[in-house]
Parts: structure tokens; C-alpha cells; sequence
């Protein structure tokens, strides 16, 4: 434990479950993102959930329970069908 960085803490509310989170942010990344950086450059030490946190306002848990949806479904997913059909 050498770092001397300075951290501020973000409070925000999650959009997906409603849940107050709070993470510790190095300031300087922070700032430097809101610069215009980008967010795994600018602040390559926190966690990616939390990055994520950050530009979305959805947690990692969230994401996680989403991910899953998206990959339990994907074989099954078909385009619907707008076409209507043929009848002669
Ligand atoms: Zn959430």
C-alpha cells in the first residue's frame, strides 16, 4: 500500500434494481474522464463493474443478470416473422 491517490466517493442509485451503491473513485481518473479519456484509461485500476457503473448507472449485478438473459436466449432467437403468408 503505497498509493497516496486520492479517492472521492460516488453514491448513485442503480437503474436496474434501485439499489444505492457507493464506490471509491480516484479523483484525478475521474476528472480526467469527464475530460473526455477514455474510462479504462483514465482510471484502469477499478474494477469494471464499477467503470460500467459509472457510464450506465447499472451495477454489476445487473449487468451480470442481463448477460445471462442474453445468453440463455440466443440459440432460440429468430427474427420475427413480419412477412405475411403466401396464399394463392
Ligand atoms: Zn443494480
Amino acid at each position: 500500500m503505497t498509493s497516496t491517490e486520492t479517492t472521492f466517493m460516488y453514491v448513485a442509485m442503480c437503474m436496474g434494481c434501485g439499489d444505492m451503491k457507493a464506490y471509491d473513485i480516484p479523483t484525478d481518473g475521474y476528472t480526467k474522464w469527464k475530460h473526455g479519456v477514455k474510462i479504462q484509461l483514465a482510471m484502469p485500476d477499478v474494477d469494471k463493474a464499477i467503470r460500467e457503473f459509472l457510464k450506465t448507472q447499472i451495477c454489476g449485478d445487473c449487468w451480470d443478470a442481463m448477460f445471462a438473459l442474453f445468453e440463455g436466449d440466443d440459440k432460440d432467437v429468430t427474427p420475427p416473422s413480419h412477412v405475411p403468408p403466401v396464399t394463392e
